[in-house]
């Protein structure tokens, strides 16, 4: 970051900042920035990628004695992966003032907390009661990443510009039957609990699929089971299951499980089950600015890139940084999709043009003293 002309500083949430002054006082700053931490056993690009981008777009600027109108800010935002505390996003949630105590006192299997961990990497987590930067506080912010998916791979189009990311619910699922001998119980006399999950099982792909549309992304997966008494030798007593659905559409979040159960009810009850249902966790969708959209899909056109406007079934920094600022995301394509994996790889080429794309963004971002609401 220094040799690329940047000033580094740490912030209180952790976070790695490097900054380059802009030319109009007092003006917001624009942000890009990804995360450098990784999962076990994952690849080099998820994440790293964007801080990487920001530091060349500031060497491009400082090399070409371009000054911004804004200041520019990079930043490598600490652990978006959950780590060892099980919280993922966790520099950029403090960013914004969302790392909450309860987050912040969570441990690692090592018994150290998120706050100790946090002060240990220069971080000062007694001020993360508020936010570090506040709504209005940043002109915009724009990260590059790769799709960790395979859709721009498949369609062969090299840039994508994010719209928006889905928001993520969970559901556990208990169904109950009866443990009966498999040899000497007639099918007619059973209460097959794994019956039971396979019907929610068949009813969710097919509800997920039918409620897809050009703009509305819905994915559901039951990913999570434990059969008891799971044995080759016994009818399932009970199966518990996590249910999990995520979707740009916070109506689909919202409705998706209670409608589901209803669908379902006569079956399971005619197989002589139950079923009980909660929901565990909610995480609401979160929208780009579609200013910030248009203008990273104009960026890619003037390039002769073809872009295509599309949802991120993944988490990201920049959903923590849309609630402050006008924000968007770049995607770029990466091999057969895969990713959070040893096998996680991109083309030189495919990067080059993502990064064009991010510099290009940021000096048209440059242009715009404010945003519309
Ligand atoms: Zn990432």
């Amino acid at each position: 970051m220094q040799q690329a002309g940047l000033t580094v500083h740490v912030d209180a949430g952790g976070n790695l900042v490097g900054r380059l002054e802009g030319a109009t006082p007092g003006a917001a700053p624009i942000m890009t920035g990804s995360h450098t931490d990784t999962v076990f056993d994952g690849g080099r690009y998820d994440g790293i990628i964007g801080v990487l981008a920001g530091i060349e777009i500031a060497h491009t600027l400082t090399e070409h004695g371009v000054q911004l109108q804004h200041p520019f800010e990079v930043v490598d935002f600490l652990s978006e992966e959950p780590s060892d505390f099980g919280v993922s996003c966790v520099g950029s949630r403090a960013m914004v003032g969302l790392l909450s105590p309860e987050m912040l006192a969570q441990k690692s299997p090592a018994g150290q907390t998120l706050s100790e961990a946090i002060e240990s990497v220069g971080g000062r987590p007694k001020e993360l009661g508020r936010a570090i930067r506040g709504p209005g506080s940043v002109h915009s912010f724009i990260e590059l990443h790769i799709e960790q998916g395979p859709v721009l791979e498949r369609e062969q189009i090299p840039i994508g510009a994010v719209t928006d990311l889905v928001g993520i619910r969970r559901y556990r699922v208990v169904i109950t039957g009866q443990a009966d001998h498999s040899g000497t119980t007639p099918m007619d006399y059973r209460k097959d609990a794994l019956l039971g999950a396979s019907i929610l099982i068949q009813a969710t792909n097919a509800k997920a699929r039918a409620l897809n549309t050009d703009t509305a992304y819905v994915v559901s997966t039951v990913g999570y089971l434990t059969v008891l008494p799971n044995s080759s030798n016994a009818v399932p007593a009970s199966v518990e299951m996590m249910l999990e659905v995520r979707s740009n559409r916070n109506s689909v979040l919202e409705s998706y499980g209670d409608e589901l159960f209803a669908q379902i009810h006569a079956e399971i009850a005619a197989e002589g089950l139950t079923l009980d249902a909660s929901s565990v966790s909610y995480g609401e969708p979160a929208l780009f600015h579609p200013a910030v959209v248009e203008l990273i899909g104009d960026a890619a056109t003037e390039r002769g890139y073809v872009s295509l406007r599309m949802p991120s079934g993944a988490g990201h920094d920049a959903a923590y940084l849309s609630k402050i600022a006008p924000s968007g995301m770049v995607f770029i394509p990466c091999l057969n999709g895969r990713s959070h994996c040893p096998e996680e790889s991109i083309e030189p080429e495919q990067l080059k043009k993502g990064l064009q794309v991010t510099l290009d963004s940021v000096l048209k971002l440059d242009t715009i003293a404010g945003f519309a609401e």
